[in-house]
């Protein structure tokens, strides 16, 4: 039986690649997506191409009932659930701390922290398994801004990123006896449309002379990584949190 895995945010950008990818090896994919319901279906068909099954739902990952349905509609899609990739995240326009409204800091917490919170719970109900099987994972999608610190851009953004890393942290050891993997990836500055809802659509590219690779990173480079994390080549790496920033 094919593993199956859950990518939150799975229609564009780094959870789009780690959908593709999943599905060129062998797994069954589950996404949901905000609001982009064209990327989405995209996605969809592009795990079906590659000849595993797919189910999509549009869905906000800071609305509980509409994490707990993606995960239902996985478990009954596909009978199991193996890894799951805590991906969906976002930033706003780039500005100081002292120009942020409450509401847009609310929002950011809201999708990153508490939406990652919620998503991993799902997964801490579901996941657990006997110790003489293979275990299930749950993968992170933190960012470099946790200990660089977006100081002008967006500290809320890098601050809701910290908590992903002591969440990684905490998670980890209260799940390992169950079987349940925890790690998380810190990418740097991917080539997204992420950087566009900052104001900066070619950050990546601006920012890049100050990557030691000298380049921005692919979506797939990440995709790499957390594959990695969730296959068995990963059994006993839990609690790390790798960087994938090209040496930033
Ligand atoms: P992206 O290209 O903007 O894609 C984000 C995806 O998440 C989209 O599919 C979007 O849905 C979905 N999404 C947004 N808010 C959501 C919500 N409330 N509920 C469900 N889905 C939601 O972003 P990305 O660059 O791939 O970023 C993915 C993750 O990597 C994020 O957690 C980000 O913080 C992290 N990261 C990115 C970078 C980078 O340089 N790109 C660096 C470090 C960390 P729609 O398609 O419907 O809008």
């Amino acid at each position: 039986m094919a593993k199956a895995m859950i990518v939150t945010g799975g229609a564009r950008g780094i959870g789009r690649a780690v959908a593709l990818m999943a599905a060129e090896r062998g797994w069954d994919v589950a996404i949901n997506w905000h609001s982009n319901d064209t990327a989405g279906a995209e996605v969809l068909e592009g795990i079906r191409a590659r000849g595993r099954r797919a189910i999509g739902l549009r869905g906000d990952v800071a609305q509980e009932a509409e994490v707990i349905a993606l995960f239902d509609a996985a478990q009954r899609e596909f009978g199991r659930i193996d890894a799951v990739v805590v991906n969906a995240g976002i930033l706003a326009q780039t500005m100081p701390l002292a120009r942020m409204s409450a509401a847009r800091m609310q929002r950011t917490i809201d999708v990153n922290v508490i939406g990652a919170l919620l998503t991993a719970r799902e997964a801490a109900r579901r996941l657990g398994r006997p110790m003489d099987q293979p275990s299930a994972s749950i993968v992170l999608v933190s960012s470099a801004a946790a200990r660089l610190g977006a100081a002008g851009e967006y500290i809320d953004y890098a601050a809701s990123k910290g908590a992903l890393d002591s969440l990684n942290i905490g998670l980890s050891k209260e799940l390992a006896p169950q079987n349940i993997r925890v790690n998380a990836v810190r990418p740097g500055l991917i080539e997204t449309e992420i950087h566009a809802s900052g104001g900066n659509p070619d950050r990546a590219q601006r920012l890049s002379s100050g990557v030691p690779l000298g380049r921005p990173g692919l979506a797939e480079e990440v995709a790499e990584v957390i594959l990695w994390l969730t296959s068995e080549q990963a059994s006993y790496v839990t609690g790390t949190n790798v960087e994938v920033t090209g040496g930033r």
